[in-house]
């Protein structure tokens, strides 16, 4: 099949009809872009989440309802004819109601998924409606016709041969007629059932559907001109990277920096797709390209932040001089699918942070029975409200000096956790959520200003 581009819009980037219109000139810019995967629009996930996790409380539901289906009136109105699209919509918004009331009575994980996936399966077809409306012949798809995940609702695993046989049937040829939009997000199981890739997961799919469709680029279009030097929104003088290297932004997507879903580039790198990341407001801006190899290589490349972590620290006297126990301890967590983050280790201590949470959202915990099993080992200590900070570049394990540079700066912080010299690209810690900000702040203005 020819060589085409998959561009992704996030949710601030199909907020409304103006933000949708300027995706759309995007679109029609780039006669190569064949493949359009979108978001919900904005705040409509975090709307529909808070019913999937149950809201018992009627009046509260409705007023949510009611936010949901005024963000989607809104682009309607704007809309010539919107008689089918608002058909749809309609349709999608009576399955949330009664999703909504069900998981009042009881929540779970299948059923967050069902509901959750009907932002996006909403604001795909007002995106389409609005370009066909601008004379583009686009059609909307489902994507869980292609995008196959395993069942872990919330966090779904992607089925990658499936995903690549389904899209060469069914999207690529669609693509080669037609301008596809799509939903981000969102797949659906050997049975049917739908399940998501976890928050922010609609970069992930752009980048599995540009690899299903063997795309020659992927754009993420989103609301800053490309990846900075850290979150500008938490530091102002942070500035844009023009070129940086796949190694380096995948350490900066799996730190935090949310720009990027953390699990976006795999795909990308597997297939040697540059990616292109730019702001869907300011287009002329231009962005950041994310390629095999940059140009230059920087020690110090970015911040990134994470918050939201969750530390677990056993201690033991056993331990001291003993073998087998890590094996116990990692036996335990696996039997509980609890997937580990960062760890250290001292004689009879080990500190470890559990991995990123699913589509419910919130810290992720440590089940009551893996402590239990866990407590029969060791002493168990659980912190909340830790944030992870990771300074991100390049050649770092073999570089001298630095370390004193960046915990010079850090003197006044306590820092709960230290990681490094496992990855030549980064060095992180752990301190508590109040501080991190401030310690982003001062360490930017140190190494990066
Ligand atoms: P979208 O809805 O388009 O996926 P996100 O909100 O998920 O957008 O990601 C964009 C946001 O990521 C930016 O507004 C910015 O606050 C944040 N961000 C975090 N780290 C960075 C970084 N290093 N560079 C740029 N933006 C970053
Ligand atoms: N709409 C989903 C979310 O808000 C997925 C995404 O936007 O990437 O998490
Ligand atoms: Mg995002």
């Amino acid at each position: 099949m020819s060589a085409f581009n998959v561009a992704k819009f996030g949710g601030t980037s199909v907020a409304n009809f103006e933000a949708m219109s300027r995706c759309a000139v995007i679109i029609e810019n780039n006669p190569e872009t064949k493949l359009v995967v979108s978001s919900a629009c904005s705040g409509v996930t975090n709307l529909l989440v808070e019913l999937a996790n149950g809201v018992s409380n009627q009046e509260r539901r409705s007023e949510l309802l009611t936010k949901i289906a005024s963000i989607h009136d809104s682009v309607l109105s704007h809309l010539n004819h919107s008689d089918e699209a608002a058909a749809e919509i309609y349709k999608i918004l009576d399955t949330v109601t009664s999703l909504a009331e069900a998981a009042s009575i009881q929540a779970s994980k299948k059923l967050t998924d069902h509901l959750v996936a009907c932002g996006e399966l909403m604001s795909t077809h007002l995106l389409a409606q609005l370009m066909r409306e601008r004379g583009i012949d686009a059609v909307r798809f489902d994507i869980r016709e292609v995008l196959r995940t395993d069942s872990t609702f919330g966090r779904a695993e992607p089925q990658l041969a499936d995903i690549s046989t389904l899209a060469g049937e069914k999207l690529a040829p669609l693509c080669q007629k037609h301008v596809v939009i799509t939903q981000g997000f969102i797949g659906s199981d050997a049975e049917g059932n739908t399940t998501t890739l976890g928050r922010g997961g609609s970069d992930y799919s752009a980048a599995l559907i540009a690899e299903g469709v063997e795309a020659s680029g992927l754009e993420i279009w989103t609301d800053v001109p490309g990846i900075y030097t850290t979150d500008p929104r938490v530091a102002p003088k942070a500035s844009p990277i023009a070129e940086i290297s796949f190694s380096e932004a995948s350490e900066m997507a799996n730190f935090g920096a949310k720009i990027l879903h953390p699990s976006t580039l795999v795909p990308a790198l597997r297939h040697d797709i540059p990616v292109f990341v730019g702001s869907s407001k300011e287009p002329e801006r231009g962005g950041t390209w994310i390629r095999h190899n940059a140009e230059t290589s920087p020690l110090f490349r970015a911040l990134a932040l994470r918050s939201n972590q969750t530390m677990v620290t056993l201690r033991s006297a056993n331990m001291f001089h003993a073998y087998g126990f890590l094996a116990k301890v990692f036996e335990i967590l696996a039997k509980h699918k609890i997937s580990v983050d960062l760890i250290t280790t001292s004689e009879i201590s080990v500190s470890l942070t559990l991995d990123q949470t699913d589509t419910a959202g919130g810290a992720p915990q440590l089940p009551e029975q893996a402590r239990f099993e866990l407590e029969e080992l060791c002493h168990v200590d659980v912190e909340h409200d830790l944030c992870l900070v990771a300074l991100i570049g390049n050649n770092m394990s073999e570089s001298k000096g630095y370390a004193k540079q960046v915990f010079g700066t850090l003197e006044d912080f306590n820092l709960r956790m230290i990681c490094y010299g496992a990855s030549p690209h980064n060095l992180c810690f752990l301190l508590h959520e109040s501080v991190a900000k401030s310690a982003i702040q001062k360490l930017h203005t140190e190494l990066f200003e």
